[in-house]
């Protein structure tokens, strides 16, 4: 079964939004299989945003993904990589659908809620960052 990381980083915790955002998820039927509050280290936010190094929003980037805790799942099912980014919403909140949790919640660009994987292999690969006791064998 395909599996997607999804984060919501700390804008979502601190603005008391895990509730909201989550029920899009469900609200969608999709399968959330793991969920765990995490204390973010530089290490992983290194690790996790590695393909952003070099970028000039690289340095907020991480920066804000360390300012507070973040909320990590994984979410399971058919296709889910594709459907959890659409219901996350375009990274501009300006193009993010209205009814996506970026549409619905966000004005920045940057500190825009939620992260989700774009593909299978990078899931796995983001899995094993946020989840070690689920990583694919
Ligand atoms: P997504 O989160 O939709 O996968 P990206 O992988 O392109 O988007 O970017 C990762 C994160 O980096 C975004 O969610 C956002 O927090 C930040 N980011 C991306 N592009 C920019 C940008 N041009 N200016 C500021 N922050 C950005
Ligand atoms: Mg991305």
């Amino acid at each position: 079964m395909e599996r997607t990381l999804v984060l919501i980083k700390p804008d979502g915790v601190k603005r008391k939004l895990i509730g909201k955002i989550i029920n899009h998820y469900e609200e969608k039927n999709l399968n959330i299989t793991a969920l765990k509050m995490v204390k973010v280290t530089k290490a992983m936010a290194e690790a996790h945003y590695i393909e952003h190094k070099g970028k000039d929003y690289y340095d907020s980037l991480i920066e804000y993904l360390l300012c507070g805790e973040v909320c990590a799942m994984i979410i399971e099912g058919v296709n889910v990589v594709e459907m959890v980014r659409k219901v996350n919403g375009n990274k501009d909140p300006v193009k993010a659908e209205m009814a996506s949790i970026r549409g619905q919640f966000s004005n920045d660009v940057t500190q825009n809620l939620v992260h989700a994987s774009d593909s299978p292999e990078h899931a796995e690969r983001e899995i094993g960052i946020w989840f070690p006791e689920k990583k694919s064998k």
